[in-house]
């Protein structure tokens, strides 16, 4: 896109400590959400007035493209000291997490099992958010009920970050309970209860 290219220098200038990869992935996808705007002004960007990367939560290493949107340079260092602009950002992160979260839950309904790149590091947050939690709970030997377990793990999963899809939860459960190379097993009651139990070593 004609906006992408004109800003290439702009990104290369500004925006090092992101990857070029990044770079060039989350422009679009950021614009797309956004628009092509500053988050804190209405003033267009301009050749001498030109975006950079605004890190929402103040924390350059969190390049998440929901931690990411478009701002000018000078608004970007204002932003620095003034309460309003951090609470706006603060509402932006958590609006495109809410959003996040809402694609997740689509994806996880319609069966896709493409996962967004954005989501990785999440997945891997609740990966072992349910790991840890089966570990846990299973210390003395305990049985555990599977949907009890998997509601309790969506809760903390939402405590933690805002994601957590009933879906996904299952699926880290599924690997966890893999009859070749899962630490757990399920198993079936009579009552038709799905149980998970530590697998005993043979
Ligand atoms: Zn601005």
């Amino acid at each position: 896109m004609d906006q992408f290219s004109r800003s290439t220098q702009t990104e290369e200038k500004y925006m090092s400590k992101l990857s070029y990869k990044q770079k060039k992935e989350w422009f679009q996808f950021i614009v797309t959400r956004d628009g092509y705007r500053c988050l804190y002004c209405p003033s267009p960007f301009t050749d001498t007035n030109p975006p950079e990367y605004e890190h929402l939560n103040n924390d350059e290493k969190d390049n998440r493209p929901e931690n990411l949107c478009l701002a000018h340079h000078s608004c970007n260092v204002q932003k620095k000291y003034n309460a309003d602009m951090q609470i706006l950002a603060r509402k932006k992160l958590r609006e495109n997490e809410m959003s996040t979260f809402a694609c997740e839950r689509t994806l996880a309904d319609t069966g896709t099992t493409k996962e967004m790149t954005s989501q990785q590091e999440i997945n891997k947050t609740n990966m072992r958010i349910t790991e840890q939690f089966l570990l846990e709970h299973t210390i003395h030997n305990d049985e555990l009920v599977l949907r009890d377990a998997v509601n309790a793990i969506v809760d903390i999963c939402q405590k933690n970050n805002h994601t957590g899809s009933q879906a996904a939860i299952y699926r880290y459960v599924d690997s966890l309970t893999n009859p070749y190379t899962g630490r757990y097993t399920l198993s079936v009651t009579s009552k038709g209860k799905t149980i998970i139990r530590k697998r005993t070593e043979i």
